[in-house]
């Protein structure tokens, strides 16, 4: 299927109520731009240069969200333009981001990742971590990022009951976390194979790349 009917088929799946953000990593700008004719403004990215080329080369209205683990030396290149952080998973890299933020006279969003799959080779921190961390007076002193929810990866797998135990499990803790950050508002969670059961159990942000822009050879 082409890149524009996919778009326009999970935008109208999906609704208003969640976002939509069109993961194109490793995809040339001629299929974000597809993309973008059929109305997509939000497109995610997992290494920063990568997605600093795509933000030169494309219009200017589009919303870059750095989906990948992230780096604090390379914080800098996105700083100017991203528009929200997925995967944040630690107090430094928030210092880092701030620190830029201020900068460039802008406020950065974020999201703190959550590890919620078995597989080590996930990112994340554990819900006490998060909690210590929007506790802490370090964080409540950075004034150029906002925190404005959660993010997290299931794990890979077709066991449907334990993909939906760990978003189930992520939803209580954004729920419980939320009760002392009234400025939470973004679940980001699912991907092309498992987002349905994301949405069913309240995500209302999903990352979709292959299923949008097909497989890809590499990543
Ligand atoms: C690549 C990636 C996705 C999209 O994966 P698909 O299975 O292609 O939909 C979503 N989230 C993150 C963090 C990714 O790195």
């Amino acid at each position: 299927m082409e890149i524009s009917e996919n778009i326009k088929r999970y935008q109208d799946e999906l609704g208003e109520n969640i976002t939509l953000v069109a993961i194109s990593k490793t995809k040339p700008t001629s299929d974000l731009l597809e993309a973008y004719q059929a109305g997509q403004r939000v497109f995610g990215e997992n290494k920063i240069q990568e997605m600093a080329e795509k933000w030169e080369n494309l219009p200017r209205d589009i919303q870059w969200h750095m989906v990948g683990h992230v780096q604090r030396n390379k914080v800098k290149y996105m700083a100017p333009f991203v528009s929200l952080i997925h995967a944040v998973d630690s107090l430094k890299l928030l210092k880092e981001i701030d620190k830029e933020a201020k900068k460039n006279e802008r406020t950065i969003s974020c999201l703190l990742q959550i590890k919620i799959a078995e597989e080590e080779s996930k990112f994340g921190l554990d819900a006490d971590e998060a909690r210590e961390i929007l506790a802490s007076e370090e964080f409540q002193e950075l004034k150029n990022i906002k925190v404005i929810g959660l993010m997290g990866m299931a794990t890979f797998s077709d066991d449907e009951a334990k993909v939906r135990g760990e978003f189930d499990y992520l939803k209580s803790v954004y729920d419980d976390l939320k009760k002392k950050q009234p400025q939470f508002e973004v679940l980001s969670m699912g991907m092309s194979g498992d987002y349905k059961i994301a949405v069913t159990c309240g995500s209302n942000m999903v990352r979709i790349g292959s299923a949008i822009f097909g497989e890809r050879n590499y990543n």
